[in-house]
């Protein structure tokens, strides 16, 4: 992964964009707190010291967090309760003292890394219609906050065109995605899934039926 240290320490930074590089990530070092404002936003993860030449470490997560959700492992010679307390409210996703034991560091990073890319994955699985909405990964769509049961093959279909919300998806496509190769025989099957989908929303103008081409949803 890309990461961001921010290190003022020749000694500590070099020992570890060393370790780093070794284990197959990306370091990027760079000194001031300045820095870390404008080049978080190469990095997948950002290493932050506290103790910084411009600006408190502390002030740099504050500000920092205002305009990125970037993970942030906070890496510090300040271990007191207060610090590691302030430094976790103000958003850091961990928090490590140092001296640094460099695998514990390793395995925080890449928990921290792995919960950030499930949370982003979680927010972007739910795609929303108007009222509508449809979890990509439970498998589950309500209908004006209300649950609505779907089957497979109907919750499939509407998957195919929740993933392209607002474009028009021909019937090939729909039947390729949902059914594979078999998609010949059942060709007529798409509309009656389609008829009992559009039935289940309760939202006909949600679901629209290109005529010669296939449906498209959205507003
Ligand atoms: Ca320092």
């Amino acid at each position: 992964m890309r990461v961001l240290l921010v290190e003022d320490d020749d000694g500590v930074g070099d020992a570890l964009t060393e370790a780093l590089a070794a284990r197959g990530h990306v370091p990027t070092r760079v000194r001031r707190g300045a820095d870390a404002l404008t080049r978080h936003h190469e990095a997948d993860l950002v290493l932050l010291d506290l103790g910084l030449p411009d600006t408190d470490g502390l002030e740099v997560l504050r500000m920092l967090r205002k305009v990125a959700d970037v993970p942030v492992l906070v890496l510090t010679a300040r271990g007191d309760e207060r610090s590691v307390v302030r430094g976790l409210r103000l958003g850091a996703d961990d928090y490590v003292v140092k001296p640094v034991r460099l695998a514990e560091l390793l395995a925080r990073m890449d928990t921290i890394t792995h919960r950030a890319a499930r949370s982003a994955a979680a927010l972007t699985n739910v795609v929303r219609v108007s009222d509508v909405e449809i979890d990509m990964s439970a498998r589950r769509v309500r209908v004006g906050g209300e649950e609505t049961s779907l089957t497979t093959k109907e919750f499939e279909l509407l998957a195919v065109l929740a993933r392209r919300l607002g474009t028009a998806v021909s019937r090939q496509q729909l039947m390729d995605e949902v059914w594979g190769d078999a998609y010949l025989a059942i060709s007529r099957s798409l509309d009656v899934h389609m008829t009992q989908l559009r039935g289940k929303l309760k939202r006909p103008g949600l679901l629209t039926t290109i005529r010669g081409f296939g449906y498209r949803l959205g507003e």
